[in-house]
């Protein structure tokens, strides 16, 4: 089926969908094949109240940079400026909206770039609409503040100087804000809720990066390397997510 039939088919399925109040989320599409834009775009404004479309890599990033986004969806290539330049350079000016980066499926060098210049998630073309809406919605369902806490879901979390709000999305370090992406302050998260464990890239993977991220364990060391940038006060001798040889990684408890 074409692109453009496929269009047409969802539109057909989204004329059906009335009944769904629509989120107060805005979503920045940057993707210059207009016919792939415009079909992500058509699923996403079916849950979406916001989503704005732009084709053009440096159109984009001033586009990303003057408006509140809660999520992009980023193409690698673009014309005028590249993915991941737009990519580094929001991260560079500590904007730490959620990515998700669209691959493509030739070049696995895509993936690792992707992830290692701050983007969250990624999704490889070709890629079906409806997963990549699943990642979209779990994206932003893990950004979201969470309404009911509990015992076994605590607001905050601490650990030898740190101090984690997970309802702000706010980390301190010796009382000094650090600014996380999502999956950096995922992963944190992650290791605070089981100190002294040791995971195993794959195992971190599966378990932080979600399903479909098999053979990427690599872009774990890049995270884990960014982190502790941020939050050890010598990231060449970690004291807080450490390395088990051989093994993975553990938060020192
Ligand atoms: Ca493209």
């Amino acid at each position: 089926m074409s692109t453009k039939q496929l269009v047409a088919a969802s539109m057909v399925t989204s004329a059906d969908k009335f009944s769904q109040p629509l989120e107060a989320r805005r979503i920045l599409i940057i993707e210059d094949e207009v016919d792939i834009a415009e079909l992500i775009a058509l699923h996403l404004r079916d849950r979406y109240e916001h989503v704005e479309l732009c084709h053009d890599g440096k159109l984009a990033l001033a586009l990303a940079k003057s408006a509140d986004w809660d999520l992009i969806v980023l193409d690698l290539r673009l014309p005028s400026m590249e993915g991941l330049e737009i990519c580094r350079q929001l991260r560079a000016g500590e904007n730490y909206v959620p990515i998700l980066m669209l691959t493509s499926k030739s070049s696995e060098l895509d993936h690792v770039l992707g992830l290692e210049m701050g983007a969250d998630d990624y999704v490889t073309k070709p890629f079906s609409v409806l997963e990549l809406t699943a990642r979209i919605k779990a994206m932003l369902r893990r950004m979201s503040v969470p309404k009911v806490t509990n015992e076994t879901t605590p607001d905050k979390l601490s650990h030898r100087g740190l101090e984690v709000n997970i309802a702000k999305r706010q980390v301190l370090v010796n009382n000094q804000g650090v600014e996380l992406t999502a999956k950096e302050f995922e992963l944190l998260c992650f290791f605070l809720r089981q100190p002294g464990e040791v995971f195993s890239r794959a195992q971190l993977l599966d378990q932080v990066w979600g399903y479909g991220h098999q053979g990427y364990e690599h872009t774990v060391n890049s995270h884990i390397n960014r982190l502790r940038a941020k939050i050890e006060s010598d990231p060449t001798q970690p004291k807080i997510l450490v390395t088990v040889w051989g093994v993975g990684y553990k938060l020192n408890d």
